[in-house]
């Protein structure tokens, strides 16, 4: 591809910090950070405000230039990195524009990292919930353009329940403004939520307006140790608790053999081996304390953190569910119970190749899926070894499967097109998805055009061509 026409006149259009085509610059821009994906671009464009973003992508769209986009650049499915289209990074976006603790909402520009967007709602005295192990780096809008999860969703859902609206620039330059945070507003198609979820398909999104929840007084988390997936299910049935449940992660025993053995600084807080684990987590709000109290419990409003727990938890230990469990007793601990579940990729690493998928299925079908997936690989692939693990609340499995002893890493990666057909043909086969978090990108396209509904995909195609004709935008993206 050669743009030179196009890149001349990006290079007058912008200032001069908003581009470049320094090798040294560009590269971190052009590798996915596991290193499975390497890009090129003739030109980085680097906007710092919404109008730039505009004029370039007006530029583009008369030349039929294509552009990626990227936002944090911490995506798993490869849409981010570009294949010498022009990349039109969006981390130079990096305002909070408006805050309002009345009306419990942000408006912040698209490149602001998820962790500045929770600092900044913490600091009014609310809470963003949006929470997942890459916080530092991803951007809100890519957040919003792949429609996180993370481990909050059982109570707060996905990015897309958490937001007003966007402003974005379409493929033909303009501006859409869907910005107002209007708690009601029937006045047709949802324009906000149709760019949500389209990893940069459809526009580029530029700011966000952003809803705000009332910060709890205090989190208690849980680790509690079950005998099965069935167990953990029967588990989230009892300990819900309204909507105070707000983390319920399944991680199994060797999971938690990973992370202790392979990764420095972490323990087993148990004294002996289990075969299932549950992290879960609690959010306790401030109730009027008793006049003259001064205990801690009547602080928070009668409930002290581990008594209220330990009392949910009763129930179920009644009933046989609870083999052991932990209740953190001190934000140190706390932390490191929920950095037993975040490294639980990370500590994959040193056994070699992983095949990774990142399914749901309703939720009271989990049990099956994994012990049908577990069988059928290991009938497949002798000896590999599977890891099902993540957000059970939301019947999402992050399904890794690692690669056996005896065989090499090449080898094992080899089988991966016939165990993704195995692992998402139990998906279909449950009613599933075949990818809950993480998106399509340039990863999932072909089992996207196999398996979704031919309506649902020939919906998607007829309005990605009415939004973006000439397919300048995430060109090899999604579809
Ligand atoms: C350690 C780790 C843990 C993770 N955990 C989770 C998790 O729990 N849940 C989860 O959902 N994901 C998770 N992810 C995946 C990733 O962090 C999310 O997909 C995140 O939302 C991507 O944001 P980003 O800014 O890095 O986007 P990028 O990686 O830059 O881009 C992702 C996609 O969005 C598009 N895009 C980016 N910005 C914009 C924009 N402003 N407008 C339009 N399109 C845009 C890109 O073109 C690309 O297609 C994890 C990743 C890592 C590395």
């Amino acid at each position: 591809m050669s743009f030179e026409v196009t890149i001349t006149e990006l290079k007058s259009a912008l200032p001069e910090q908003g581009w470049t085509q320094d090798a040294e610059k560009t590269a971190p821009f052009l590798c996915e950070w596991r290193g499975r994906w390497h890009g090129d671009t003739p030109l980085l464009l680097l906007p710092t405000t919404t109008k730039d973003v505009a004029a370039a992508v007006k530029i583009c769209a008369r030349h039929k230039t294509p552009i990626t986009v990227q936002g944090g650049n911490t995506g798993l499915v490869g849409g981010q990195i570009p294949r010498g289209e022009i990349l039109l990074s969006t981390m130079g976006l990096n305002k909070i524009r408006e805050t309002d603790a009345n009306n419990m909402h942000m408006i912040c520009e698209a490149g602001v990292s998820l962790h500045a967007v929770q600092a900044a709602a913490d600091n009014m005295g609310l809470k963003f919930p949006l929470s997942l192990a890459s916080e530092g780096s991803c951007s809100i809008g890519g957040n919003l353009a792949t429609n996180a999860g993370g481990v909050h969703v059982v109570k707060y859902g996905t990015a897309r329940a958490l937001t007003f609206g966007v402003e974005a620039v379409l493929a033909d330059g303009s501006i859409f403004d869907g910005l107002a945070a209007l708690r009601k507003d029937n006045t047709g198609i949802d324009l906000s939520q149709t760019l949500i979820g389209a990893e940069g398909t459809l526009g580029i999104i530029t700011a966000a307006s952003l809803k705000l929840f009332p910060k709890p007084r205090e989190c208690v988390r849980a680790l509690v140790a079950v005998d099965s997936p069935d167990a953990a299910l029967a588990l989230l049935g009892l300990v819900r608790c309204g909507d105070r449940l707000s983390m319920f992660e399944l991680i199994p025993r060797l999971g938690l053999a990973y992370v202790t053995e392979h990764m420095v600084g972490h323990k087993d807080p148990f004294t002996a081996p289990h075969p299932w684990y549950v992290l879960a987590e609690w959010e306790l709000y401030k109730r009027q304390a008793t006049k003259g109290s001064t205990s801690r419990a009547s602080h928070i409003g009668g409930e002290d953190p581990q008594n209220f727990a330990a009392n949910i938890l009763a129930k179920a230990v009644d009933n046989g569910l609870v083999r052991d469990a932990v209740i953190a007793n001190s934000q140190a601990q706390s932390n490191a119970l929920l950095a037993l579940r975040e490294n639980l990729s990370a500590a994959q690493k040193p056994i070699g190749a992983t095949i990774k998928h990142d399914i749901s299925v309703p939720i009271a079908k989990v049990p099956q899926f994994i012990a049908r997936a577990n069988a059928a690989v290991l009938k497949l692939v002798k000896h590999c070894r599977p890891l099902p693990f993540g957000h059970l609340g939301d019947g999402n499995i992050h399904y890794n499967i690692g690669q056996p002893e005896n065989i090499s890493g090449a080898d094992f990666t080899a089988w991966e097109p016939h165990i993704n057909d195995l692992v998402y043909n139990i998906v279909d086969g449950l009613g599933g998805s075949i990818s809950a978090e993480h998106g399509i990108g340039v990863l999932k396209k072909q089992q996207l055009a196999r398996r979704a509904n031919p309506a649902k995909l020939r919906m998607m195609r007829q309005i990605k061509s009415a939004l973006d004709p000439d397919n300048i935008l995430n060109p090899r993206v999604l579809l």
